[in-house]
């Protein structure tokens, strides 16, 4: 009977339905047009769309698998919300991580990402939050506006994470998320499903 305990033991430290699903909620902001929905979409279908609706949804969800557990990311969208340069407080709460989004081709977008960093910096316990700074629609580096370092020390100043992407081609996307999931699992302990 001792055999058949260990038997099961270790095999289940190997099955996947085993492993420890944690709750992750991602919020985006930034300004309408930067690639927020795209991005969203990008994360969770893995794939790209340039008819995604800007309005309607309340989140997507992905998952991430590292080696100790999964963490199932809800990926909240602004609906739209962002027009009014501003969101409900019930769209941050809870989120243990967000994406502050510009458009490195509009120059706008990047004055903006810094409104909605410190708007964010209200809203949330430092610490608590693991925050990116994206510039998106990397793949249009002709129209580029914003230089790529300008994003870097931006980030550097306020200790965020920073990386440009583009969820037209997918570049740097699903590595963004690999890079939160393990900053989240070093610095919170994300709610267990
Ligand atoms: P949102 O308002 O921030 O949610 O932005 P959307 O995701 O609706 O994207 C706005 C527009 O930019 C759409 O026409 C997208 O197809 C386009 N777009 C989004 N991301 C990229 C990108 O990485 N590269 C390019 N070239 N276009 C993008």
């Amino acid at each position: 009977e001792r055999k058949e305990s260990k038997r099961r033991k270790e095999s289940s430290a190997h099955t996947p339905a085993e492993r420890r699903t944690l709750r992750v909620k991602m919020v985006l902001l930034g300004s309408s047009g930067v690639g927020k929905s795209s991005l969203a979409f990008r994360f969770s279908k893995e794939e790209f769309s340039s008819t995604v609706p800007t309005v309607g949804c309340a989140y997507m969800t992905h998952l991430v698998c590292l080696h100790d557990a999964t963490l199932r990311f809800e990926i909240w969208d602004t609906a739209g919300q962002e027009k009014y340069h501003s969101v409900t407080p019930l769209y941050y709460r809870g989120a243990q991580a967000a994406l502050v989004v510009y458009d490195i081709t509009k120059r706008e977008s990047f004055m903006r990402a810094q409104l909605w960093l410190r708007e964010l910096e209200r809203q949330y316990v430092p610490g608590e939050t693991v925050v990116a700074l994206v510039g998106n629609k990397g793949d249009l580096s002709d129209l580029r506006q914003v230089m790529l370092q300008e994003g870097q020390t931006l980030a550097e100043n306020k200790g965020l994470l920073f990386t440009e992407t583009s969820a037209k081609s997918g570049s740097k996307v699903s590595e963004l998320l690999m890079t939160i999931a393990h900053r989240i699992r070093q610095s919170t302990t994300p709610e267990s499903t």
